[in-house]
C-alpha cells in the first residue's frame, strides 16, 4: 500500500483515512475543537482539515504548509510509501500564456491519461505555442485544445518507452483497441480519432515530436 501526497483542495480516496488519523492525533494533543471541525466522511481535503493539518504540523515542528507529504504522513503514524496521486496533472511554469489556460476538455483528457497510467503527468507546453504548427496549420495549442508532454519533465528521453506509454494511453482513451494503441505508439506517427464528440489528435515519434507527445483534444 501507499498513500498520496495530499494538497489543499484535493479530492482523493485517501482523504477520509488521513482525516481519521489526523483527528486521533489532534485529540491526543488536546486539540478537540480543531478536531471536531474536520468533516470525516468527505473525500475532499477542505478548509477545516487544512487548518487542522496546519495546527498539527505546528505542534510537531514540521513545515506548516497544509501539504500532507512524507513528513506529515509519518507524524500521523502512517509508514507506507508516499507517492504523487494517480491522475495528477502538473502544468509546468511557462506552459501557458498568461491568462490563457488550457481548455478543461483537454486538461480533463490528460487527467484521465494520468489516471490510466497510475502516474502524474507534466504538461510542458499548453497555450504558450506559436500560432502555426511546423506543417503550417493553425495549432490546437492556440485555442487551449492541445497539451505537449515533454519527455525530460516526465522522466523520459527522445523516442523513449516513457513516451510510448503516454502515447498508448492517449490512443486508448481515444477509443483505439489496446493492442493497436500499443503498436501505433511504438511505431509513432500522427493519429486522428473521434470519440464522444471529441477529435483527438496524438503525435509522437514524428518530425518535431521526438521529445514530446502531443495530444490535441477539441470538439469534433
Ligand atoms: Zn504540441
Amino acid at each position: 500500500m501507499s498513500v498520496p501526497i495530499l494538497r489543499p483542495g484535493d479530492k482523493d480516496d485517501a482523504v477520509p483515512r488521513m482525516k481519521r488519523v489526523l483527528v486521533r492525533e489532534l485529540l491526543k494533543l488536546g486539540l478537540r475543537p480543531v478536531a471536531e471541525r474536520v468533516v470525516l466522511d468527505s473525500k475532499t481535503y477542505g478548509l477545516a482539515a487544512v487548518n487542522a493539518v496546519e495546527k498539527f504540523q505546528a505542534r510537531k515542528h514540521l513545515r506548516v504548509d497544509g501539504v500532507v507529504g512524507e513528513d506529515t504522513w509519518r507524524a500521523l503514524g502512517i509508514d507506507e510509501p508516499v507517492v504523487e496521486p494517480a491522475g495528477r496533472v502538473i502544468v509546468a511554469p511557462g506552459a501557458n500564456k498568461p491568462g490563457q489556460p488550457i481548455s478543461s476538455m483537454t486538461l480533463e483528457y490528460v487527467e484521465r491519461m494520468a489516471a490510466l497510467l497510475h502516474r502524474p503527468l507534466t504538461i510542458t507546453t499548453g497555450t504558450n505555442h506559436s500560432q502555426l504548427t511546423s506543417s503550417g496549420n493553425v495549432s490546437d495549442h492556440v485555442s487551449g485544445h492541445a497539451a505537449d508532454l515533454g519527455m525530460a519533465a516526465n522522466g523520459g528521453a527522445v523516442d523513449s518507452p516513457v513516451g510510448d506509454r503516454i502515447m498508448e494511453a492517449a490512443l486508448v482513451l481515444a477509443g483505439v483497441p489496446a493492442a493497436t494503441a500499443r503498436a501505433e505508439a511504438q511505431g509513432g506517427g500522427l493519429f486522428n480519432n473521434t470519440r464522444d464528440n471529441m477529435r483527438i489528435q496524438c503525435i509522437w515519434k514524428a518530425p518535431d515530436h521526438h521529445d514530446h507527445v502531443h495530444v490535441g483534444v477539441r470538439p469534433a
